[in-house]
């Protein structure tokens, strides 16, 4: 395929999800690919968000039973409407908290450590916050993180190996917690396969799908996956801090809750207000308190837009843009000091390229300049996420572009090479 300028308007023109972006509000001549951190307001979220506050300017309390989108019932709803995307029954899920927050309630709730099996298996290059959730939860249940936690995988790499991950399932491990892509290089996990091979040492095992949801199908039911959780304002584009999700299979529905609270409650006993404790029957009974409405609803006309265009669509552009991303990179990128870091293989790639340069910090200053946006993550990698609803073929050969100039004609160096404070 040609990788001329040319070539890339044509595929815009080919492209069957191509009126999305119009959808999205995405300043004039700029690249966002930045989704992977913050995804775009679309004018469908922003109707439902609206919806919300409408009906809370003219309901008030009513808005809870009465509203156009009564909120007594709105995390269900948006559970059983996130469903297809991880491959789930609509009772196996909930929109609710955030990821740290549900990685404490269904750790609290899946950790049962017994005899000498009391250790959790996590790996060594994750999201921080998870592991800080993972070593609070042991030392709350009275076990030293230093010798119950076990990190599998090189600290220093940016890819972990399943077989590896698999040795480290030992007989003392009660729980294992990993991502479904990791957050810097992209990798995508073999979820069913680390599953199976949990199951058949007796383990539990849960998935944190930030960077999976919304980028590419899932088979949580199928695969036997017993929880996940992640949140919906990366490539869900349900807005800063939006109310994140979570999945318990069905196969653990009744069990308590570690983190009870009253929004977990059988809907019908809720208010009986009594002091004992009735769990909803299935992923509900996992909420904790009155949920935050505001920033649940644009999520609503986020999905719709995921229901109307299909995950598989979403995943085959997705792999079409980052796919052709290698392809300009190759061309145009070799020699200035990048190194590609992402798998290359379609099935272990997430949705997000990653690239590493020891300028990179300078360099993502100068795109931002040029109106691209991307990501840094501290301290040499750049990640640009092509989101398929708002990214064109021709974005990306923009982007490469741009990042080949950038290095060409040393434009970097006008900018140093250190974070901003949120990078
Ligand atoms: C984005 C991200 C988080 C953030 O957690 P919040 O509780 O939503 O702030 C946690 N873990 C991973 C893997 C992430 O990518």
């Amino acid at each position: 395929m040609t990788l001329t300028e040319q070539a890339a308007i044509e595929r815009d023109k080919q492209d069957p999800l191509k009126d999305y972006k119009s959808e999205f509000y995405l300043k004039e001549g700029t690249v966002y690919l930045n989704g992977n951190s913050l995804g775009l307001l679309s004018k469908r979220a922003e109707k439902t968000l609206l919806t919300s506050v409408n009906d809370w300017k003219e309901q008030g309390i009513d808005g809870w039973m009465n509203g156009e989108e009564p909120w007594f019932y709105f995390s269900e709803k948006l559970g059983r409407k996130t469903a297809p995307l991880i491959g789930a029954k609509p009772e196996e899920v909930i929109v609710t908290g955030s990821i740290t927050v549900n990685i404490h309630q269904l750790v609290s709730s899946f950790y049962k450590p017994e005899g000498t099996r009391t250790k959790i298996l996590a790996d060594a290059i994750t999201f921080p916050s998870d592991i800080y959730a993972l070593k609070s939860m042991l030392t709350l249940k009275g076990y030293e993180p230093g010798n119950h936690l076990v990190q599998a995988g090189d600290p220093k790499g940016n890819l972990l190996d399943e077989d590896s991950l698999i040795e480290a399932m030992t007989e003392d491990v009660a729980l294992i917690l990993l991502p479904s892509v990791l957050y810097r290089s992209g990798q995508v996990l073999d979820m069913k396969r680390l599953t199976e091979e949990a199951h058949r040492r007796g383990i539990i095992i849960g998935f944190d799908l930030a960077h999976s949801i919304g980028a590419l199908p899932h088979d949580l039911h199928d695969w036997g996956v017993d929880f996940a959780m992640w949140c919906n304002y990366k490539y869900m584009n349900n807005g800063p801090g939006g109310t994140g999700g979570l999945f318990v299979h069905e196969n653990h529905f009744g069990t308590e809750p570690g983190l009870a609270g009253w929004f977990g409650s059988d809907k019908d006993k809720q208010f009986d207000m009594a002091h004992e404790f009735t769990p909803a029957p299935d992923a509900g009974a996992f909420q904790i308190g009155t949920p935050h409405v505001l920033s649940s609803a644009p999520l609503l006309g986020s999905l719709d837009m995921f229901e109307e265009a299909g995950i598989e669509a979403v995943r085959k552009k997705s792999l079409a843009l980052t796919t052709y991303f290698m392809e300009l990179a190759e061309e145009k990128l070799s020699g200035l000091g990048f190194t590609i870091i992402n798998p290359r293989e379609e099935q272990r790639r997430g949705g997000h390229i990653c690239l590493q340069h020891t300028h990179s910090a300078s360099i993502c200053k100068a795109l931002k300049a040029s109106d691209i946006i991307p990501d840094f993550r501290a301290p040499d990698m750049i990640r640009l996420a092509p989101v398929a609803f708002y990214t064109g073929f021709h974005d990306v050969w923009r982007t490469v572009d741009t990042l080949a100039s950038i290095v060409k004609n040393e434009e970097y160096k006008d900018y140093t090479n250190k974070r901003n404070v949120i990078a």
